[in-house]
């Protein structure tokens, strides 16, 4: 699948800016607080179209916000968002995140997200301890499948199967096949 710039940007449109009930009393130290490599909760995987728009956002370079990594998985390099070199995301201050607007997809899905399982790729919530999701909340992340796997594109081989080994520690719950 693939899908051109203003595909994806009319998909970026589509998806909900709203935070979830969950986060409104929660300060964001439990996940983007905590993230980094190797740790419970990795880095965001970035598509193009998130480097695109950060790159625009703040008017920065992806080696400046951003890490390579080569997948094994596909041979393909892919970036992570940079985080504080003791953990923790970068662009999270006080508890709020400070490129809401057009953070990457991979912080909108969290708690859900895609991983390659068995050979297929399949939607995921993570069963993490932080995150009391209401209904509303299960509602909004579904709502989100749409557009993220159009700002995806062919990125969703990379995105789905690179390796995060340290949130292979996380419980998950498979919702669907994608
Ligand atoms: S995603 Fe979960 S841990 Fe992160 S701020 Fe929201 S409720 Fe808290
Ligand atoms: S970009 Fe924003 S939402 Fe994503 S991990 Fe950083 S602070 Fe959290």
């Amino acid at each position: 699948m693939h899908a051109d710039r203003g595909e994806q940007e009319l998909a970026h449109s589509k998806l909900d800016h709203a935070c979830l009930d969950a986060c409104i009393d929660c300060s964001g130290s439990k996940c983007c607080g905590a993230i980094s490599y190797g740790g419970i909760i990795e880095p965001p995987f970035l598509t193009a179209f998130d480097i695109a728009q950060i790159e625009k956002g703040l008017g920065l370079k992806p080696d400046e916000f951003s890490d390579l990594r080569k997948n094994p998985n596909t041979g393909n390099d892919v970036r992570f968002l940079r985080t504080n070199p003791n953990g923790g995301c970068f662009y999270l201050d006080s508890g709020r995140c400070k490129i809401h607007d057009f953070r990457p997809v991979d912080c909108r899905l969290f708690p859900m997200d895609i991983r390659r399982l068995e050979g297929m790729n399949k939607w995921v919530i993570y069963n993490f301890q932080h995150c009391e999701l209401s209904e509303g909340d299960f509602s909004l992340l579904k709502s989100q499948m749409p557009p993220a796997l159009s700002i995806l594109g062919d990125e969703l081989e990379d995105y789905a199967s690179v390796p995060v080994p340290g949130m292979v520690n996380l419980m998950y719950s498979i919702i669907s096949p994608v």
